[in-house]
């Protein structure tokens, strides 16, 4: 076994508790040490003159103590002046020992490090690094930047330094280590250093990398570990492909009789793109192969109908369906279409979340087990453990962007027995740029409905000061005499349910006192599943005119006779947020608005966001102007658990090298399978969530 592949505990100096806390970071052989790379540098390389500093800067300097005293006011604090001649500079201690006092007192020589601010009184730092030195001449200045690693609760930069270094003392003393997975020729054509020197470039880089070089990401060594990362990533998403082609999956051959008869009974024709997606499903489904399809398509382009459809496969073989949505709104709205839709199938119909209990709970497990519900439609909670199946042959996911790689991921291996595995229909109306795409599903085969039903106009979006309000009260007035609806969106940060949903309920007060002719609604999500249905049913049936809402209806409610939206403080959300929430009008023929209503001012980003929104309909665009905007974390979601989280890439930085990587990728599992397993190894190692049993 490679000695990369001890446990950090075989370290000197790393004890039993040091080691839990690597394992935290996920760091638990000398391997992932060698792989934990600093997220950034510091520059101690050289002392600054106190008079060449400015603020933002983080710099060493050395000086002379003038003066150290001990400030009452205000929160208390120790101040200590130094200067060199050049110029002076405060530090200030909010926390600090007695000992320190003494330790500064005047004429004593201080080396400190830290970002400079602007102080009360002039230049200063606060808490800088300090070490007391005998003169200016005896300044400990450092060869090499200083690398700064991801750190958890109870663990020092010092601790980490030192384990990192005598990992990766092994690997210079046994260069095969190290050794490259990436073929020469591709090493060679793209000017990357060797695996081992690009490593030991970023933990420890010699003096002719500069911090900006590595910031900005020009730096050879830190593109060759980027791209080596991206295509480790990418080569276990294709990995799985792989291994799911070695599994057995019903076929359902298409009934012709039964889909056409299903199809008469809508009120439309499917659009081209509809009819584009169902004959890929259609051949993915024929083959005893699972099926791994993505569908994308923006908002209100009609991925439901698509799904349907695909039951009636599942279940006219025989086979049963369970379908996931993110919200127990939505999960609810499907089982009455469903209903409605298969009601002369003799399909029987199960719904299953977290508000299922007691005996309703108990009989929808047992039908789904024996195998008397056909189709199961619910929340996340139809795949717990308790749940089983009695042949379960299609997973349909829908707005799988709620859920995130790693639950996607799960969810496969449900359903599976005696080497057989269900097929899987995966759906988002969040349209990702096409670079994140590429990383985030290499593992699926992607469909997109990329035309909208006909007849539909594009909503016009209009940004406007709250202080419109009472102009926007009147024109729910208008709206309502022309017997159309009207959805009001509260927002609030999301952390408070609590608050989102008072806030709800009194804008639902106040609307209905100014409103007296027209009937408002209130939905939010700490109402009882049952009550949210009743609003929602009276919403669908037209009794209710106003739908005052959290985002709780955000993702997948269709009620196409409402046209005008408000969103109030849309600047508190995302952009793909709001295009989905933007997404519940314009679903029905006519025109049809929606009204950003924000609180002044709007910081510079805010407008040109709320601008984005504006002036486009089209979610890939939005998606795309959001990524340049704010970058790919929040683009992809902080709430998304399966966000991507990467140790040097930065899709933003690093997003051109992306292009490269699908082909070179193909090209390993010809040439080089055993590359595979190893870049995998490296970069993704103890990383357990891909795992396949
Ligand atoms: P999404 O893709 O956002 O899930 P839905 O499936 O909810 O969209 O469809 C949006 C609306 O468009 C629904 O009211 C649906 O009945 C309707 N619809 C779907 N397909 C068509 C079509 N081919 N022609 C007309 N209306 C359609
Ligand atoms: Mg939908």
């Amino acid at each position: 076994m490679s000695i990369l592949k001890q446990p950090v505990i075989s370290l000197s100096g790393i004890g039993a508790q040091t080691a839990n806390r690597l394992e935290k970071l996920g760091l638990r052989t000398l391997q992932d040490l060698v792989f934990h790379l600093p997220h950034r540098y510091e520059d101690r390389t050289r002392v600054y003159r106190m008079g060449d500093l400015v603020v933002g800067m983080t710099a060493l300097v050395c000086g002379k103590v003038e003066f150290v005293d001990i400030l009452p006011r205000g929160r208390k604090s120790l101040v200590c002046k130094i200067s060199d001649g050049s110029g002076a500079l405060m530090l200030r201690f909010f926390h600090f020992s007695a000992n320190q006092h003494t330790l500064f007192k005047p004429d004593t020589w201080l080396c400190v490090f830290a970002e400079v601010r602007y102080g009360m009184a002039g230049l200063e730092m606060v808490h800088p690094d300090y070490t007391v030195i005998s003169g200016p001449e005896a300044a400990v200045v450092e060869t090499r930047l200083t690398p700064v690693y991801p750190l958890t609760e109870g663990l020092s930069q010092s601790v980490i330094r030192k384990a990192v270094k005598q990992a990766l003392q092994h690997c210079q003393q046994q260069p095969h280590l190290l050794a490259d997975a990436v073929p020469a020729e591709i090493l060679q054509a793209y000017g990357y250093p060797p695996l081992a020197e690009a490593i030991q470039t970023l933990h420890a880089p010699d003096e002719s990398v500069t911090v900006e070089a590595l910031q900005n990401g020009t730096v050879p060594a830190l593109k060759r570990l980027a791209f080596e990362e991206l295509l480790a990533h990418h080569l276990r998403l294709c990995t799985l492909k792989h291994q799911a082609r070695a599994w057995q999956a019903p076929v359902f051959s298409e009934e012709a009789r039964l889909t056409a008869q299903f199809l008469s009974t809508l009120p439309f024709a499917l659009t081209g793109a509809q009819r584009r997606v169902l004959d890929e499903i259609v051949a993915d489904c024929r083959q005893a192969k699972p099926m791994m399809r993505l569908v994308q398509g923006d908002v209100g382009s009609g991925k439901t109908i698509v799904a349907a459809y695909t039951a009636l496969l599942a279940m006219a073989a025989g086979y049963q369906v369970a379908l996931m949505a993110p919200t127990e709104l939505l999960a609810e709205q499907h089982l009455r279409n469903f209903s409605a839709w298969f009601a002369e199938f003799a399909v029987q119909v199960g719904f299953l979340s977290g508000q299922s209990k007691g005996r309703a709970r108990q009989a929808i497990l047992q039908s789904l087990a024996d195998g008397s519900v056909n189709l199961v439609i619910g929340t996340h909670a139809l795949f717990q453990d308790t749940v089983q199946f009695q042949n379960l042959g299609l997973v349909i996911i829908d707005e799988q962007h709620r859920f995130g790689v790693h639950q996607r991921l799960a969810l496969r291996e449900k359903g599976q027995q005696a080497g057989c595995r269900p097929h899987q229909l995966v759906m988002t109306a969040t349209p990702i740029p096409r670079t994140l795409a590429m990383l985030q599903y290499a593992d699926l085969d992607i469909s997109i409905i990329d035309e909208l039903p006909p007849g539909r106009q594009p909503v016009v979006t209009r940004v406007i000061p709250s202080e419109r309000r009472a102009e926007v009260i009147g024109r729910i007035n208008e709206w309502v005499g022309k017997r159309r609806q009207v959805y009001w969106v509260c927002t609030l940060i999301e952390e408070s349910e609590v608050l989102e949903c008072q806030a709800a309920e009194k804008t639902a007060e106040l609307l209905a006192q100014a409103l007296p002719a027209v009937r408002v609604g209130l939905v939010h999500g700490r109402m009882k599943s049952a009550e949210k249905d009743a609003v929602m049913q009276a919403f669908k049936q037209h009794s209710l005119d106003l739908l005052v809402a959290t985002t709780v209806i955000e993702v997948g409610v269709d009620v196409p006779n409402a046209g005008l939206m408000i969103i109030e403080n849309p600047e508190r959300l995302g952009l793909s947020q709001l295009h989905q929430l933007r997404g519940r009008v314009g679903r029905g023929e006519g025109e049809s608005f929606c009204l950003l209503m924000y609180q002044a001012p709007l910081s510079e980003t805010a407008r040109q966001r709320l601008g984005i929104l504006r002036d486009s309909n089209d979610g890939f665009v939005i998606a795309e102007k959001d990524l340049q905007l704010r970058g790919p974390g929040e683009v992809m979601g902080t709430r998304q658990t399966g966000a991507m989280q990467f140790k040097v890439a930065d899709l933003q930085r690093d997003g051109e090298l992306i292009a490269a990587i699908a082909q070179i990728s193909s090209q390993l599992f010809t040439d080089s399978p055993e590359a595979i397993a190893l870049l995998c190894d490296r970069w993704l190692g103890t990383e357990t969530l891909y795992a396949e049993v």
